[in-house]
């Protein structure tokens, strides 16, 4: 059979997607309209808080709660490195300092154990990340951020219709964030929103995003130092348009994640997602684990030769040049994260992904470990 090339991942778009984002072209009104409002109020409802801020990415968005934390220099932030480099990149920019916290070795989200020992006096708050669409161990996290008095924000750029016993992400901590990137559940092209039922964070966070202005302030009234961080109105319906099916792309990715699972179950050379019996996870991607031994970058260069995409994910953050350079970082801080992050595949991961195209990666991983390696 001759399938055309899988992309690595693909936004879910239909004729009410276009129609949304040319109705706001048609109207004139592109920016600070109703369709952000409407998006924010969507969204609020979905996730079950009081308040919602949408904004122009997921980076900006987590930035705006570390200055509405008032996070900054001489705190330090407990953060995974097996993450996506802006949750660490936010800490950084307002020049608190990131701590690493090494990864539970089944769900590869934070280890509680691991971040309570890191705990010290300058500690301020904890960065907890949903990883994969994966709930961290939020019981545990919200247990410890108590007894040290610890602000926690909420990664969940990667869990968008997660649930931890039976609460929607979005709901742990003091506030979060989710991201609309074109690869992630919902997309709005470049879009991410704060979710938080902390009114305080919410009005800081609104001034953020809008130049530091006051709700009911003068367009050229400035009462702190802000950024553009606003949602424009063509994303905010593309968003309102997308969340309305979001039960059913849940559903479709699940329906691929279960396919690549039965069909990757025999292999003793892979270990498949765990997904822990009290969660809902909302599959971001779908990552196996190798076998210690394979090598996992030729695992992805031959895949490559035969058509198939495959990455490597995550490359931990505390390893990456940049971070080693600012912080003295090395390799052996983080053995379970580094050990982890060595093994890990991506495979092509969209919501219509069709079992035949799932049987061809399955088909060419397998070919590349049992007879190329
Ligand atoms: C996608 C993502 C973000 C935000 O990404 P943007 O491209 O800025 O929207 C942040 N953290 C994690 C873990 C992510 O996966």
């Amino acid at each position: 059979m001759n399938i055309p090339k899988i992309p690595m991942s693909a936004p879910d778009l239909d004729e009410n997607d276009y129609q949304a984002v040319l109705e706001v072209l048609k109207s004139g009104r592109l920016a600070l309209g109703p369709k952000a409002e409407e998006f924010e109020k969507l969204m609020a409802e979905y996730i079950g808080v009081k308040n919602s801020i949408a904004v122009s990415s997921g980076t900006a968005g987590l930035h705006i709660l570390v200055r509405a934390l008032g996070i900054g220099e001489g705190d330090e932030v407990l953060v995974p490195s097996f993450t996506f480099c802006a949750s660490v990149n936010v800490i950084l920019y307002e020049r608190a300092k990131p701590i690493f916290v090494d990864i539970e070795p089944e769900t590869y989200n934070i280890d509680p154990e691991d971040l309570e020992r890191k705990i010290t006096k300058k500690t301020k708050a904890i960065m907890v990340v949903d990883v994969f669409g994966h709930p961290a161990e939020w019981d545990e996290i919200l247990r410890i951020a108590e007894k040290y008095n610890l602000k926690v924000i909420d990664d969940s750029c990667e869990a968008l219709g997660a649930e931890y016993k039976g609460r929607k992400i979005g709901q742990f901590g003091d506030c979060a964030c989710f991201a609309f990137y074109p690869n992630k559940q919902i997309t709005t092209g470049e879009g991410g929103i704060i979710v938080t039922n902390n009114d305080e964070i919410a009005k800081m966070a609104r001034s953020l995003r809008n130049q530091g202005r006051e709700d009911m302030g003068a367009w050229l009234y400035h009462e702190r130092l802000g950024y553009n961080y606003r949602m424009d109105e063509m994303s905010a319906a593309l968003g309102v348009s997308q969340l309305k099916k979001i039960e059913s792309f849940l559903q479709k990715r699940e329906k691929v994640a279960n396919m690549y699972t039965e069909k990757l179950k025999n292999y003793s050379w892979v270990k498949t997602p765990v997904v822990k019996p009290y969660v809902r996870m909302s599959w971001f991607v779908y990552v196996i684990t190798l076998e210690e031994g394979l090598d996992r970058d030729k695992v992805i260069e031959e895949m490559e030769k035969r058509g198939v995409p495959a990455r490597g994910y995550f490359s931990p953050i505390h390893l990456q040049p940049y971070i080693k350079k600012m912080l003295g970082t090395k390799e052996g801080d983080l053995p379970i994260t580094e050990n982890i992050s060595k093994r890990t595949l991506a495979l092509p991961f969209h919501n219509n992904l069709k079992e035949e195209e799932i049987e061809k990666v399955v088909s060419v991983l397998r070919e590349v470990i049992e007879e190329v390696l």
